[in-house]
């Protein structure tokens, strides 16, 4: 055995240990001058059927694939790449698509007429791509369920904040803000007052009206409370059935009572729609206010507690009106 054929024979063995398939093209004359035969057996078609000009071999080429490989090859046939490399699908005999990567050399680049040997080896990547699909397809999954989820977050806590009538804080929300109000405002020396808003003879719109007409003037009373509030400043909160707390920092108690007396006006002067047929309830509103001063020390429940006191005062003098209560 001569030592060009035992060369070919560790080639031979090399490539098959390696799963790689052998070709030779003639970019010149389109000729393919050593078919990778074992790919295309693997793909189901007979030594007979395999293609021996490129316009053959390449009519197996996934049509969103052929591009991509014809440009790594003027790529390389020019000089701008040192090797020949692309990924792509060639159908088989029975119609599917599967994953295949070439690997090759330009041979005589340096010859007056580059590109009639372009040898190279093909290789079966497929199980590699389908994997790379399937984790992409997993990863998609992934980011739209994290997405869901977080929406799903966000309407949770919306939910755990906020009154499910009127859209205002809750009583757990209005605690944890005024709490931290109260800190801040001593901590800068800030004064911070509170209003316990409560509607008057609530109970005769109910039992006049109905539940459903109660329900609608709660939630005119919460607007009215909302329009005249800073947003992002100030907290409104249902705090009760139809009692409302409003959370005022940097307020001192002639603002505090100037904007009561405003809230109080808007109410009495509503008109609530409160039935299909046009019908409509007056209410009026009793309001307690409390202040912590400048400098100040009291608990925001205490705060609330001296706001509802004074609401109690204000009850107690007829309804509709507006008492204050300093705190210290
Ligand atoms: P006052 O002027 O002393 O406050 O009299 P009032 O009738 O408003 O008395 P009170 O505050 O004790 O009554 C509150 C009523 O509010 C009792 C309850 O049936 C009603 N209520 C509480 N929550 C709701 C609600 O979510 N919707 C409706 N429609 N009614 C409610
Ligand atoms: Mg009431
Ligand atoms: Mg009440």
């Amino acid at each position: 055995m001569g030592d060009a054929d035992l060369n070919k024979d560790r080639l031979e063995l090399a490539l098959e240990a390696a799963g790689l398939d052998l070709w030779e093209n003639d970019l010149i004359t389109g000729e393919v001058t050593l078919k990778a035969s074992k790919t295309f057996v693997e793909l189901g078609f007979s030594e007979e059927e395999i293609a021996s000009d490129l316009q053959g071999i390449y009519g197996l080429f996934h049509p969103d694939d052929l591009d991509k490989v014809k440009k790594a090859v003027d790529d390389h046939l020019s000089g701008r790449t040192p090797q020949y490399r692309c990924e792509f699908r060639l159908r088989s005999k029975g119609g599917e698509w599967v994953w295949y990567a070439n690997y090759g050399r330009i041979m005589d680049g340096k010859s007056s007429t580059p590109g009639k040997r372009l040898i190279g080896v093909t290789f079966n990547i497929d199980d590699r791509k389908r994997r790379e699909d399937e984790i992409e397809q997993i990863n998609r999954q992934l980011t739209e369920q994290n997405a869901l989820l977080q929406q799903l977050n966000a309407a949770l806590a919306l939910l755990a904040a906020n009154d499910s009538l009127t859209g205002l804080s809750n009583r757990r929300t209005l605690m944890e803000l005024g709490l931290n109000e109260c800190r801040r405002a001593q901590r800068f020396g800030h004064p911070l007052s509170v209003l316990v808003v409560d509607i008057d003879l609530f109970k005769a719109v109910n039992d006049g009206w109905g539940h459903l007409a109660g329900d609608r003037v709660i939630c005119a009373v919460a607007q009215a409370c909302r329009a005249r509030t800073r947003q992002g400043v100030d907290t409104v909160a249902r705090y009760g059935g139809e009692e409302f707390v409003l959370v005022l920092p940097e307020t001192d108690t002639p603002d505090a009572l100037r904007l009561a007396e405003s809230l109080r006006g808007a109410v009495a002067a509503l008109q609530v729609v409160v039935n299909g047929t046009g019908g409509t309830a007056c209410v009026t509103v009793s309001i307690g206010v409390a202040t912590l001063r400048q400098g100040g020390d009291r608990s925001f429940e205490d705060l609330v507690n001296q706001a509802d006191k004074a609401l109690y005062q204000a009850k107690e003098t007829g309804r509709n009106n507006v008492q204050c209560c300093a705190a210290h």
